[in-house]
């Protein structure tokens, strides 16, 4: 699923190709779109907020869209031919000027507002962990304020912080030995997760593969994340995945139990201590065991 990292570098391509330039094509295949006509109106920017992209035109008219689950949006020249995606249906939108054309698929969200109504589609998120005004301190603080609802929920929680998603809150939690489940409260250092959260994102916004490990070849670029069933890059231990959340939103989370001691739900809510973890108590300071 496209985090913060994904959205910006996909916005910041769709600007360098609409922004400027009026478009000859804005065909919007989203029924609540029908009979929306921007044809020849000048894009003014492309901005990414969290996982949301804003296509800001002329007029007062501001194009959103969300990549959810698969979403992407592709950039070709006006004229050149482009491969197809399999089905026709999987195109959701194609804005286009005389330069460049750009198509989105599969899109997870598509919705025209008034650029002074932004905010009743995104004004609902946290700070958005990649913009430049971005503030440790205050970050942290809204994190905390959550209170004893686990971190890794707290994290995915766009109302907090806009950006992450469960690629990076895995990473991050991992390279801090936080479990997941931990009550955000007990999260020692809290403000050194959210930092590493932060870092992981923004070394990752000008590549093409999301990699933690600083190892891009294939397989090597995470830590935990879609490892469940292996060794623990660092100890060992078989890295594990569950559910965090309430169904229907819960989301994977991948852990290693050792590395990342610490209580978490079996399938009817009981607080177990997973296979393979061997550290006692999650908050006690420890001696690094490795390089961090
Ligand atoms: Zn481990």
């Amino acid at each position: 699923m496209p985090e913060g990292d994904v959205v910006l570098r996909t916005a910041r391509r769709l600007h360098a190709a609409l922004a400027g330039r009026k478009l000859i094509t804005a065909d919007l295949r989203w029924p609540s779109l029908a009979g929306e006509n921007l044809v020849g109106l000048e894009v003014l920017e492309v901005v990414a907020v969290g996982k949301h992209l804003l296509i800001r035109l002329e007029q007062n008219a501001t194009l959103h869209s969300h990549l959810r689950m698969e979403g992407s949006w592709h950039v070709h020249r006006t004229g050149e031919p482009w491969r197809r995606p399999r089905t026709e249906h999987e195109i959701r939108a194609i804005l286009a000027n005389q330069e460049w054309t750009t198509i989105g698929h599969h899109l997870g969200m598509l919705d025209l507002v008034a650029t002074d109504r932004e905010h009743t589609l995104v004004g609902h998120l946290g700070p958005d962990i990649l913009a430049p005004d971005w503030d440790l301190a205050v970050a942290t603080g809204r994190v905390r304020d959550q209170g004893r609802r686990p971190i890794g929920l707290v994290l995915l929680d766009q109302q907090v912080l806009a950006g992450i998603g469960t690629f990076f809150m895995s990473e991050a939690a991992f390279l801090r030995g936080v479990n997941p489940w931990t009550p955000t409260s007990e999260v020692p250092r809290l403000e050194d997760l959210v930092r590493v959260a932060h870092r992981l994102m923004t070394v990752n916004v000008d590549r093409a593969v999301q990699v933690t490990t600083g190892n891009a070849r294939k397989g090597q670029e995470a830590y935990v994340h879609a490892r469940s069933g292996r060794p623990c890059r660092r100890c060992g231990t078989t890295i594990r995945v569950a559910p965090l959340g309430e169904p229907p939103t819960e989301r994977p989370v991948f852990w290693c139990p050792h590395c990342q001691p610490g209580l978490v739900p079996t399938d009817d809510g009981r607080l177990i201590r997973p296979l393979g973890a061997t550290r006692a108590d999650p908050a006690r300071p420890r001696r690094s065991q490795y390089r961090r």
